[in-house]
């Protein structure tokens, strides 16, 4: 437990501070009709879909630390479709189930925007696009794997898109991989 705690991220211990540990934590025998072991983001979803699904199913979360304290609570808060993984699932998958799942984790962002919106919106959901960008040399035309990409599958922005999203007026940039 101690070396978890070490490794708590910035902002987490931000968002800790002055809270006392658990008084009670859990002891002996507790009976649910769902157990969920961690809760991270994986944990916490899947119980409140479970939820959402049933509200008289009994959820436990067992959490070894506090919630989000995992890698959960030192993402980098971007929420992304697997657009970027595309070529990886085409190779070990084919291009049918690899689109399948990158629209999945489209529809998963959906589905995040609104439980924002309903639920949690102090959590500041917004929809700020991404850019494949260089910063080193060794990074330089990474994107080009989007060739493989089937053309009508490819989400390109137009080349006005850039320079208002990066906030560069000037710069090299391609829109086409091509
Ligand atoms: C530095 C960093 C930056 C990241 N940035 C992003 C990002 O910007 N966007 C993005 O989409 N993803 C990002 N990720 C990935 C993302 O954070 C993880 O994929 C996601 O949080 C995993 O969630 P999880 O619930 O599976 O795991 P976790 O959040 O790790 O949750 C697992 C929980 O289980 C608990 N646990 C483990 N074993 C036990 C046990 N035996 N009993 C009880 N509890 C237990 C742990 O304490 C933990 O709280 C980032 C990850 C890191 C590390």
């Amino acid at each position: 437990m101690l070396s978890i705690v070490m490794h708590r991220s910035f902002w987490l211990e931000q968002a800790l501070a002055g809270s006392v540990d658990d008084p009670n934590p859990l002891r002996g025998t507790v009976t649910s009709d769902v157990a969920i072991v961690g809760g991270g983001f994986v944990g916490l979803w899947t119980a409140l879909m479970i939820k959402r699904q049933d509200p008289d199913v009994d959820v436990c979360v067992v959490e070894a630390d506090v919630c989000g304290g995992g890698a959960s609570g030192r993402c980098g808060g971007f929420v992304m479709t697997w657009w970027p993984k595309i070529v990886s699932l085409t190779t070990l998958l084919g291009a049918d189930e690899a689109l399948r799942l990158v629209r999945a984790s489209e529809a998963a962002i959906d589905e995040i925007e609104n439980f924002c919106s309903e639920r949690a919106p102090e959590a500041e959901f917004r929809r700020g696009g991404w850019l494949w960008t260089a910063t080193t040399g060794a990074q330089l035309g990474a994107w080009m794997k989007w060739s493989l990409v089937p053309r009508p599958w490819r989400p390109v922005p137009s080349a006005d898109w850039i320079p208002e999203r990066s906030g560069a007026a000037r710069g090299r940039h391609s829109t086409s991989p091509e």
